[in-house]
């Protein structure tokens, strides 16, 4: 499989596996195989919202940078099924990025995200990667990058802090797609965004821990749905691992928000691992395996 390939379907898979025990508390289950219901009604392989929107993602960025275009797409997959695992409309839409596609829907496409400090979940992390793939080799560094990162983050999470923690797994992205180990590939990015923050200092602190994550124990580690919880989650549960099956094991076993921790793990890990070592029949399971091949195709395609 192609590195983008490992990206896209580590993160899917990561996705699915999670899903079945979202909310579930820490070591209360344990999951060895791809599974279905559980936490949600659904089968087997089931992605959710986090794959669903990278996925409209990729297919704005292939059509050519529209961001209206990106917003309609958001409406549509919450309200009308548009690439979701059925067809139906959305079963899992977090609160603040439900909250701006009713705006979108009723006032227009103008509406901005909630920017308030409490407004900070992970539904902007979770869409971030086809912008990290995207970027990657174009000659984006610096302010231009984090200002290009910023204009997808905001538009569900308009808090600066959504908006640094995108950027950061931005930059482990590029790291990781250089061919470079996943430690090294964290020590780089934090020291891009510890530049950044001196424009926003504010925020500095707050990051403290991501930057030695590698120091803290399982039982420091929250795996909530706050953005920066969930980030330092994802980033122990790779430096904890040594294959892509162990990272979203390990990030899925964390509890709470399992989904989007193995996907953002799996993502990860899938650029450092190069090889997605679960069973062939996990990817048959995944539902519109064909939609899924074909858009992955089309953006390797664009990127070239
Ligand atoms: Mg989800």
């Amino acid at each position: 499989m192609s590195i983008i390939s490992n990206a896209i379907y580590g993160f899917t898979l990561g996705d699915a596996f999670g899903v079945p025990v979202e909310f579930q508390e820490r070591d209360t289950y344990k999951v060895e195989e791809m599974v279905g219901y559980g936490s949600w009604d659904v089968p087997a392989g089931t992605w959710s919202d986090d794959s669903a929107m990278m996925f409209i993602t990729m297919e704005n960025l292939i059509r050519g940078k529209d961001i209206n275009q990106l917003k309609q797409a958001f409406c549509d997959w919450a309200h009308r099924g548009y690439w979701t695992y059925n067809d139906e409309p959305a079963f899992d839409v977090g609160i603040t990025i439900r909250e701006v596609i009713n705006r979108w829907e009723r006032d227009g496409l103008h509406e901005k995200a909630k920017s308030d400090e409490f407004s900070n979940g992970n539904g902007a992390l979770m869409r971030i990667l086809p912008i990290a793939l995207w970027t990657y080799g174009k000659e984006l560094q610096g302010d231009v990058l984090f200002l290009y990162v910023k204009e997808y983050a905001e538009l569900t999470h308009g808090h600066i802090r959504s908006t640094l923690c995108c950027y950061h797994y931005t930059l482990v992205v590029h790291r990781l797609l250089e061919g470079i180990g996943a430690a090294d590939s964290l020590i780089f990015a934090n020291e891009a965004l510890t530049e950044m923050l001196k424009q926003y200092h504010e925020e500095a602190s707050l990051f403290d821990r991501l930057f030695t994550i590698n120091d803290f124990s399982r039982a420091d580690i929250a795996s909530s749905g706050y953005v920066i919880d969930t980030l330092e989650a994802v980033y122990w549960s790779l430096l904890n691992s040594s294959n892509y099956y162990e990272a979203i094991s390990t990030a899925v076993h964390l509890g709470k928000d399992t989904d989007t921790i193995g996907a953002l793990t799996g993502g990860l890990a899938g650029l450092a691992y190069k090889k997605l070592n679960v069973p062939q029949q996990w990817f048959e399971m995944l539902p519109k395996r064909s939609n899924i091949q074909d858009l992955i195709s089309r953006f390797e395609q664009a990127l070239k």
